[in-house]
């Protein structure tokens, strides 16, 4: 009784956990009750929690590896995900030149526009998301990857190419298609 001066923890606020009152003594620790704002009551050292090594009952940290998760299954989507597969495509067509596919884009001037550049977010709002079937083509062949001269137009096979013949052997090279 009265060995040591007991803070008073009742009222007090620690991250997500309010005091409600003493609950008991434990390896020479007070825990106390707290009610956490995400309605739940806990009963923990008083000192871990004036210390902030605990500041909810719990539920912060099931939130935080909740979210990482979340954020971790997008990635993991996203490399699957063929209209991030085709902004991917035009990156690397027009900035390494390491792709077999650089002469055609990147070597002959033509690149991705400032505003699609690093980021997919403008990409997918500008063209929407990529159709079945569908790839990433420029009206223009001599001019960049940008909102006003990109569409997603059908897949053309092989066999459509040869189908269309002399036609389709004059346009040139930079119509290549993005996403085949
Ligand atoms: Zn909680």
């Amino acid at each position: 009784m009265g060995r040591k001066i007991r803070i008073d923890m009742t009222g007090l606020r620690y991250g997500r956990l309010v005091g409600i009152d003493f609950s008991h003594r434990h390896g020479g620790h007070a825990h106390w009750r707290f009610r956490c704002d995400c309605g739940n009551e806990t009963t923990v050292d008083g000192t871990a929690v004036r210390a902030g090594k605990t500041a909810s009952c719990g539920c912060l940290h099931r939130e935080v590896c909740a979210a990482r998760l979340l954020r971790h299954g997008r990635r993991a989507r996203r490399r699957h995900d063929p209209t991030y597969r085709a902004w991917q495509e035009i990156n690397t067509f027009c900035t390494n030149p390491a792709s077999p596919r650089y002469r055609d884009f990147g070597g002959r001037g033509i690149r991705v526009c400032p505003g699609w550049r690093a980021d997919f977010e403008a990409f997918l709002a500008d063209m929407g998301e990529r159709p079945p079937g569908r790839m990433l083509v420029r009206t223009d062949p001599h001019e960049d990857f940008a909102p006003g001269n990109c569409r997603w137009a059908p897949v053309r096979t092989r066999a459509h190419r040869a189908r269309d013949g002399a036609r389709r052997r004059a346009e040139p090279a930079g119509q290549m298609l993005a996403g085949e």
